[in-house]
């Protein structure tokens, strides 16, 4: 039992571990709400070397960075489309990968810094380094000054996870992944993407953009997780810019050749056929880990499933005192948006009058591809899995956005569905958006499914023209009828 202090018997009423978007989140409400709160993050570097600051994975190898470099992407398209509006574009513009990484890393610089006065400011204690459990009450904190045990009533596991490498031979030190990728010293030049998830994708779509030759790895699907038809459009748009998707291979081993090249051998999960090919870079986007091991849970009692903690609707574990919450937890949405909104409601329940929980249901997302995918709510297949086909509708059409007249882009994978209840109300389950600045156009349409939506609310808005949003309230050819979903017409 820790010594009884002027604080009770436990230097802290919360210790936080994690100082990414759940746990600076927990600890900034929790210390709003009266509770003596020390929030630890320590950053262990990747195998090559790469480490960050403060604040978790959005600001430093996630969300933010990856923004900036697809921004960067688009920004070389629009430049060539600004010709086709009569911009004198003449020198031919060519991207300069070490100015790009320079910006990125200073903007995060500076969010680290924001982050630290931030802490001061809201009176968080914050400590840089590395806890492990010694028991349900106590850790160890590892620092570069030395060990530290601390005390606690309660704890808020906030761990989240980090990016996983193949068993296979050169993985390790031949790969990167997407924590060394946004302040790679070097350009990226041709890149074995390996992996078909939201992450592998956007990196290979703003690698492209940049200019850059980048090839897709897909062991089985791409985009697990999200409507497949929507998934299936994202990847047919990706390869019509000219990035190749090599189905059904798995990677087989890395070798590094005298050229400084690396030789990837890979293979057809199904006919066994090998091929290989050279590389300057390789990506592992095969998923991420959650961060349990360091924490020697065990000597806590708290049990893990599948490097992850699952909780109950309080984000309580199986031990009383200990909560989670972001991405370390199970099965739900691995998002900042989700980890913030989580961890600030964790802490008004322990230590405000709320007893508000989090709801993970509905929650909208963007792909930010170089044509960019966003949806809330129930995918089609997901929808039909739980009513039924016969219970369900969908509304779905092309359409051509008016920008995309000019510089001649391509409308062919501009798409969109609402996918809907068949009878009564027609309450929009979900919602599926494939075009420019999606995540803009779903995040207000999301509001309003949360709200109840229906088709007939949705057919009653008027639009706002000319933009690609509207089309949402333009939508009435359903798949069942069979109608061409094709737009024949722009304005009326
Ligand atoms: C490339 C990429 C792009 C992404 N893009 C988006 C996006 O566009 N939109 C979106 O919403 N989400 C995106 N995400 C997901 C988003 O970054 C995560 O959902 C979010 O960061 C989770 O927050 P967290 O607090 O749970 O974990 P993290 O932000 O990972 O924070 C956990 C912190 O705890 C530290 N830690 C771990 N173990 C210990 C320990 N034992 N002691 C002390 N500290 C420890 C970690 O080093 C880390 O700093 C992206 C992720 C990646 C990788």
């Amino acid at each position: 039992m820790a010594p009884v202090t002027e604080n009770g018997p436990y230097d802290y009423d919360l210790i936080v571990i994690g100082g990414g978007s759940a746990g600076l989140a927990c600890a900034k409400e929790a210390v709003a709400c009266g509770a003596r709160v020390v929030c630890l993050d320590y950053v262990k570097p990747t195998p090559l070397g790469t480490k960050w600051g403060v604040g978790g994975t959005c600001v430093n190898v996630g969300c933010i960075p990856k923004k900036l470099m697809h921004q960067a992407s688009l920004l070389g398209e629009a430049v060539h489309e600004a010709a086709a509006y009569g911009w004198n574009v003449n020198e031919k513009i060519k991207p300069d990968w070490n100015k790009l990484v320079s910006s990125v890393q200073n903007h995060i610089k500076s969010v680290n810094w924001v982050t630290r006065v931030d802490l001061r400011d809201k009176k968080v204690e914050y400590i840089n380094g590395l806890g492990s459990f010694l028991d349900p009450h106590t850790m160890t904190i590892k620092m570069k000054s030395g060990d530290r045990k601390i005390t606690s009533q309660t704890f808020v596991i906030a761990v989240g996870g980090r990016p996983r490498y193949p068993d296979i031979p050169g993985a390790v030190e031949y790969g990167i992944t997407s924590d060394d990728l946004f302040s790679l010293n070097r350009e990226p030049g041709k890149t074995l993407v390996v992996g078909a998830g939201y992450i592998g994708l956007e990196c290979a779509g703003f690698l492209k953009g940049l200019g850059y030759e980048p090839t897709v790895m897909v062991r089985s699907i791409v985009l697990r997780g999200f409507d497949q038809q929507m998934a299936g459009l994202v990847a047919d748009s990706m390869e019509e810019r000219g990035i190749p998707f090599l189905y059904q291979y798995v990677p087989l081993s890395v070798e590094k050749l005298s050229s400084g090249k690396l030789l990837v051998k890979y293979e057809h999960s199904q006919s066994g056929e090998v091929r290989s090919d050279t590389f300057d870079t390789v990506l592992w986007a095969i998923g991420r880990k959650g961060l349990v091991d360091d924490l020697n849970l065990a000597n806590a009692g708290v049990h893990t499933f599948k490097d992850k903690i699952q909780v109950d609707s309080y984000e309580a574990t199986n031990v009383p005192n200990i909560y989670a919450v972001g991405d370390i937890i199970y099965g739900k949405p691995e998002l900042t948006p989700v980890a913030v909104l989580a961890g600030r409601l964790l802490a008004r329940r322990l230590y405000g009058e709320s007893t508000q929980r989090m709801d993970y249901t509905d929650v909208a997302t963007t792909v930010f591809t170089p044509l960019e995918y966003a949806c809330v709510g129930l995918s089609e297949e997901d929808a039909v899995k739980e009513f039924g086909a016969d219970e369900i509708e969908v509304f779905h059409g092309y359409y051509k956005p008016t920008e995309f007249f000019i510089p001649q882009k391509s409308v062919r994978h501009c798409y969109l569905k609402a996918v809907a209840e068949r009878h009564g109300e027609q309450r929009v389950y979900g919602l599926h958006y494939l075009g420019p600045v999606a995540g803009e156009v779903i995040q207000g349409f999301a509001a309003a499914l949360k709200s109840g939506l229906t088709i007939k609310t949705l057919m009653n808005t008027v639009g706002i023209h000319p933009t690609t949003a509207e089309e949402f309230t333009r939508l009435n050819i359903t798949k069942r009828s069979g109608l061409d979903p094709t737009p024949a017409s722009c304005c009326s």
